[in-house]
C-alpha cells in the first residue's frame, strides 16, 4: 500500500487548512504515469487496479496515511500584491519517497473548493489536466527541474468555462508546494516566526548542505534559491519554453518549472515572443523571464529582511550588493548555455557578438528556433546541411563554422556537446492542441500518448518523431494561449 508522510502539514494551521476532496460522479483514470508511478514505489498490485487508482487519484478514497491539506500562500500576479491565494482547488494528499529516499508531495488539482477557492469552483477542465501532463513530462525529458505527472481522472463531471467542458483531477508529483508566495503570505502578516519555519523547512527538504546549528544561513538560503531560479529559466531559454504567469506564487523554491497554464513553446525566434492572452504588457516575454526572475528573487529577498536584520533599512544595505550582482548572474549562465548550444566549449572575448549576431538572423529571417539549432547540430557532420545553412544564416554561419573548427576538439564532440542542449523534438504547440482536442471531444487519449513516447526521449531521433518536428504554418505568430483555470 501507499503510505504518506505529512510533513508539510505538521508545520501547524496557519501554514494549512485540513481539508478533504469533493468526490465526483465517476472518476476514470484516463492517463497513469507507469514509470513515475515505479520510481515513487507504487505497489505493481495498485498500479494494475486501476479502478482503485481513480477512487484514490480523484480524492474519492482517502487513503489511511493521508492528510490532506490546502496550503496557504499569497503572491504578486502580473506586479501586484494579493495577501491571500493559496490551494483553492488543490489538495496535497502529502509526501512519498523514491527509490533514492527523495521525498515527494503527491498532489491533486481540481479535487475540489477549499477556504482558499474564493469564487472558483475548485475543479479543473480536462484540457488543463492533459496539458499540465504533456508538458510537464516533455520538460522532465528535457533535462528542466520540473514537477510532474502521476495521474489524470476524468472525473465524468462537468466544468462551466466559456464553454462546458469534462472535468479532470491531475495528479501532480513535486519536491515541495512551496513558493516565493508562501514566504510572502507570512512576511505580508508580518508573522516572521512562520517565516523562520518556513526557511527551516526548506534547508531541511531542498537544502540540506546548507545546515547549520542554532542559526538559519538566510544570506546563503537566498544564493541557492536565486542559483536555482537561474539554472531553471536558463534552462527554459535554452528550449524556447515560455511560462505565461511567472508569478511570485508561481515560482517553487525549489527551482521546478510548477503550474502550466498558459504555458507554449516558442516557434519562431524572437526575443518579444508572447502567447498568453491576458499578457497584454508582455511582461512574461520569452527574453523578459531573465528579468522577471531578478524581479520575483528580490520580492523572496524582502521576506526575509526583518530575520536578517531587526533593522531593516541595514538589512537592505546588506543586501543592496547581492541584488545589484543578480543580472550578471544570469547573464553568465545564459551566455553559456547559448555557447553550448552552439558547439562552444568555453567562451572567447568575441563569442558574445558571435552569438548575438546568430540570433539576430534567426529573428530577422524568422527562423524556427528549434530547426535552427538541430540543422546547425546536424551541419557538424553533414555537407548539404552546411550549405543549406549558409543560404539561411549568410556570413554569420562562416564566423560560426570557422569559431568552432578552431577549438582544440573533434568534430563529434563539438556535435556531442550541442546535441547535449538542443533537442531534435519539443512538445510544439499545435500537436498539444491536437492531443487536448482529441481528449476534450472523445475522452480518448491515444494521441497524448503517442506524443509523449516521441517526447520521452527529445534528443533522439525515434521512428515516429519526424512526424512531431514540423513548426506551425505560421511559425506560431498567431497562436494564443488561456489561463486554463
Ligand atoms: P493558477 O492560475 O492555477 O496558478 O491559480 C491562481 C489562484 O487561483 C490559486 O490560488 C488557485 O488556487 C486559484 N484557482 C484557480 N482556479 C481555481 C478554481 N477553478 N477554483 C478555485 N480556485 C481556483
Ligand atoms: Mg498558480
Amino acid at each position: 500500500m501507499i503510505t504518506f508522510s505529512n510533513s508539510y502539514a505538521q508545520l501547524g494551521d496557519v501554514f494549512c487548512e485540513k481539508t478533504r476532496p469533493t468526490p465526483v460522479a465517476a472518476p476514470q483514470l484516463i492517463m497513469w504515469n507507469s514509470a513515475l508511478a515505479e520510481q515513487l514505489m507504487v505497489p505493481n498490485k495498485l498500479t494494475n487496479d486501476r479502478e482503485f487508482l481513480a477512487e484514490i487519484f480523484s480524492g474519492n478514497h482517502i487513503l489511511p496515511s493521508a492528510k490532506p491539506i490546502a496550503a496557504a500562500y499569497a503572491g504578486h500576479q502580473f506586479g501586484h500584491f494579493v495577501p491571500q491565494l493559496g490551494d483553492g482547488r488543490a489538495h496535497l494528499l502529502g509526501e512519498l519517497s523514491d527509490k533514492q529516499g527523495n521525498r515527494w508531495d503527491i498532489q491533486l488539482k481540481g479535487s475540489g473548493r477549499t477556504s482558499f477557492s474564493r469564487g472558483g469552483d475548485g475543479r479543473c477542465a480536462i484540457g488543463p489536466a492533459i496539458r499540465e501532463y504533456i508538458m510537464s513530462e516533455a520538460m522532465s525529458a528535457l533535462r528542466i527541474p520540473t514537477t510532474r505527472c502521476l495521474a489524470v481522472v476524468n472525473t465524468g463531471e462537468l466544468v462551466q468555462r466559456e464553454t462546458i467542458l469534462p472535468g479532470a483531477i491531475v495528479t501532480r508529483v513535486a519536491a515541495s508546494h512551496i513558493r516565493v508566495g508562501t514566504f510572502e503570505f507570512f512576511a505580508a502578516r508580518r508573522d516572521y516566526n512562520s517565516v523562520k519555519t518556513l526557511c527551516q523547512y526548506t534547508i531541511d527538504r531542498h537544502y540540506p548542505e546548507l545546515k547549520q546549528e542554532n542559526s538559519i544561513p538566510y544570506i546563503r538560503l537566498i544564493n541557492k534559491v536565486i542559483d536555482q531560479q537561474i539554472k531553471l529559466i536558463v534552462a527554459w531559454m535554452r528550449v524556447g519554453f515560455i511560462h505565461g504567469v511567472m508569478n511570485t506564487d508561481n515560482t517553487a523554491i525549489s527551482g521546478e518549472t510548477i503550474d502550466y497554464g498558459p504555458c507554449a513553446m516558442m516557434g519562431s525566434y524572437d526575443p518579444n515572443t508572447v502567447y498568453s492572452s491576458i499578457d497584454h504588457m508582455g511582461r512574461y516575454a520569452y527574453a523578459n523571464q531573465l528579468k522577471i526572475l531578478q524581479w520575483n528573487m528580490v520580492r523572496f529577498i524582502e521576506c526575509l529582511l526583518p530575520l536578517i536584520n531587526p533593522n531593516v533599512d541595514k538589512a537592505k544595505n546588506q543586501l543592496t550588493p547581492l541584488i545589484a550582482e543578480i543580472p550578471e548572474r544570469i547573464e553568465q549562465k545564459y551566455i553559456e548555455m547559448l555557447a553550448k548550444k552552439l558547439g562552444l566549449s568555453s567562451l572567447e572575448p568575441n563569442d558574445k557578438i558571435l552569438i548575438d549576431s546568430i540570433l539576430n538572423q534567426l529573428k530577422n529571417k524568422k527562423l524556427d528556433y528549434t530547426v535552427t539549432f538541430d540543422q546547425l547540430t546536424k551541419s557538424i557532420r553533414s555537407k548539404d546541411i552546411t550549405t543549406q545553412m549558409h543560404n539561411q544564416l549568410g556570413e554569420v554561419f562562416n564566423l560560426w563554422k570557422t569559431r568552432i573548427e578552431g577549438q582544440d576538439m573533434h568534430s563529434d564532440e563539438v556535435q556531442k556537446l550541442m546535441r547535449q542542449h538542443n533537442p531534435v523534438v519539443i512538445p510544439r504547440n499545435h500537436h498539444v492542441e491536437k492531443a487536448i482536442q482529441q481528449c476534450e471531444q472523445t475522452g480518448q487519449t491515444t494521441l497524448a500518448e503517442r506524443f509523449l513516447q516521441v517526447l520521452s526521449s527529445p534528443y533522439i531521433e525515434q521512428e515516429h518523431t519526424s512526424a512531431y518536428q514540423d513548426p506551425a504554418s505560421d511559425g506560431d505568430i498567431n497562436y494564443h494561449t488561456y489561463c486554463g483555470t
